[in-house]
């Protein structure tokens, strides 16, 4: 993928376009927790999808309602919008010569395409991050998560949809980037520290 122009010199030129790498992995792998780290060490700009869609619902109104309601039901919300929102935020943020770290995202084929219609070629996608971890570990970390997150969906009977939704909708696009062979891969079961020096390896790769 050509990024920045060859000058007359043959020297690379800094390109203007973002990097990007996607942080995926499933509800409660502890993709927040990683990218928290990797962002104080590679100062990358973090933007988690599900926490830009919860201020979205705390401003209320009809759009916050219908989210929530979406989120409650651990279903992934219109992709469209989704979109607009991420490229303002990392407008918001500066968009030329930053790194972007986008955690949970793209979390399904029309996430992609939505990506590919607003965003395409003007940002780098460099790799996928994949936060790996099992779905017991995942559930274990996720209700003790929702003893103090407040958040609507971590609870027994939501975070049972959102696995569903992980396996039949974002797991083939995890699939999909390793077949590019995009994808760089973590196990999560470990301790917090052990999984990040598996990261730190892969951010200096
Ligand atoms: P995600 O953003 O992927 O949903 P979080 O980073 O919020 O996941 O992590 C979910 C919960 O699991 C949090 O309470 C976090 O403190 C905890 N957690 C994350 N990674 C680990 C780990 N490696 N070992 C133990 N607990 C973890
Ligand atoms: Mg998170």
């Amino acid at each position: 993928m050509g990024c920045g122009k060859s000058s007359a010199a043959g020297v690379e030129e800094p390109s203007n376009k973002p990097s990007v790498v996607f942080v995926l992995g499933g509800p409660g792998s502890g993709k927040g927790t990683q990218c928290a780290k990797i962002v104080d060490e590679f100062k990358y700009e973090h933007l988690s999808t599900g926490d830009l869609l919860r201020e979205e619902v705390k401003k209320g109104g009809e759009l916050g309602d219908k989210l929530k309601e979406t989120m409650e039901a651990g279903k992934l919300v219109s992709s469209g919008m989704l979109v607009e929102l991420l490229k303002k935020a990392m407008k918001d943020r500066g968009w030329e010569k930053s790194k972007f770290l986008l955690d949970g995202f793209p979390r399904n084929q029309e996430n992609i395409d939505e990506w590919e219609k607003q965003i395409g070629n003007e940002a780098h996608i460099k790799f996928i991050l994949h936060i790996d971890v099992s779905k017991e570990v995942m559930k274990e970390r996720l209700l003790k998560r929702g003893q103090e997150s407040g958040r609507a969906d971590d609870n027994e009977e939501t975070i049972v949809k959102r696995f569903e939704t992980f396996e039949k909708e974002s797991l083939p696009i995890i699939k999909f980037y390793e077949k590019k062979k995009l994808v760089r891969k973590v196990d999560s079961s470990k301790p917090v520290d052990e999984v990040y020096s598996a990261v730190q390896k892969l951010f200096k790769a």
